[in-house]
């Protein structure tokens, strides 16, 4: 009996060998028994359609895609899921025929690892999250959707932060308060910080007062990989001892396509611990 052929998936991103999603979808793979091959795709910055279509005609049931066609896989796809349109970009497509299913799984991956994973209710809780760019925007309602006692965006920009909280507060189903500011208007203390500004990516550190962190929540990055970050340091300084980086949102949003995929989910903790960076 030959073996059969294996389903074939891709992430496309440029540039895209930095990409852990083949690691964790051959792992995925291996966990659950599914026969499938995941690889990494380049395409050039004007080419993200014709490089999907010919990987469509090859045969490919799926991609993950990551910057910065994001906004690309949005305009090319033909259904949206609600998360995709909440968020106004793509992250997970699945090809059937004519029709290119979209969703964007980053916002249920993030919320997946706070309360799952780093055992960190929300409800009920104060929720800072810092940046109004694509990640906020698509972790806003699943993280509303948690029923926080209170929601607040701070950007650089402030008309971002104050447009998506004027979208989220409008989008949800419950009635959480939502705001949008800036740095200099901060007030309060926030039982979760949430760092989703792309600030880490530097080594930078937004200007946040040490003084919005409580002792006994959760600082989190969700840039990975990068050790302690300026973000994090800040909130160990301040007293915060539950500090994590955004490794965990990284898995379960593989896992959560993975499953859209295939049909069934994958245990995340082996990959998590694998792509672990210590926080030092
Ligand atoms: P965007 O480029 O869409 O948005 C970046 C945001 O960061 C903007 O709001 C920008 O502010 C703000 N910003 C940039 N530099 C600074 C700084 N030095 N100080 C304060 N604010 C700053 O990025 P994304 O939203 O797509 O991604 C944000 C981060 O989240 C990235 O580090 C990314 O790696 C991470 N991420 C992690 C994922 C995971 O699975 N763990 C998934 C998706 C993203 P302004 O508007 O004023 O310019």
């Amino acid at each position: 009996m030959t073996d059969p052929i294996p389903d074939r998936y891709a992430v496309i991103g440029n540039p895209i060998e930095q990409s852990k999603s083949p690691f964790i979808h051959t792992a995925f793979a291996q966990l659950t028994g599914q026969v499938m091959d995941y690889s990494k795709l380049f395409a050039p910055l004007d080419g993200f359609a014709a490089a999907v279509d010919a990987f469509r005609v090859s045969g490919g049931h799926g991609m993950n895609v990551t910057a910065p066609f994001k906004l690309d896989a949005f305009a090319y796809a033909t259904h949206l899921a609600p998360s995709a349109q909440m968020a106004g970009a793509v992250n997970a497509m699945k090809f059937e025929g004519d029709k290119v299913y979209a969703e964007n799984f980053d916002g249920v991956g993030l919320v997946r690892d706070l309360v799952c994973n780093l055992q960190c209710p929300l409800q009920g809780r104060r929720v800072l999250i810092l940046g109004a760019g694509g990640a906020t925007r698509g972790a806003l309602l699943p993280l509303l959707a948690e029923q926080p006692a209170e929601l607040v965006i701070v950007n650089r920009t402030v008309a971002k932060a104050q447009a998506l909280a004027t979208l989220a507060y409008q989008h949800q189903t419950g009635k959480v308060p939502v705001t949008g500011v800036g740095y200099e208007a901060l007030q309060g203390v926030f039982d979760v910080v949430l760092n989703a500004s792309s600030s880490s990516l530097t080594a930078e550190l937004p200007p946040l007062p040490a003084s919005v962190f409580g002792t006994g929540g959760l600082a989190y990055d969700l840039t990975y990989g990068k050790g302690l970050t300026p973000f994090l340091k800040l909130a160990q300084q301040a007293g915060v001892t539950h500090l994590a980086d955004g490794v965990g949102m990284l898995a379960e949003q593989a896992a959560e396509a993975f499953a859209w995929w295939r049909g069934i989910r994958p245990d995340t903790a082996a990959v998590i611990h694998k792509l672990t960076v210590p926080l030092v």
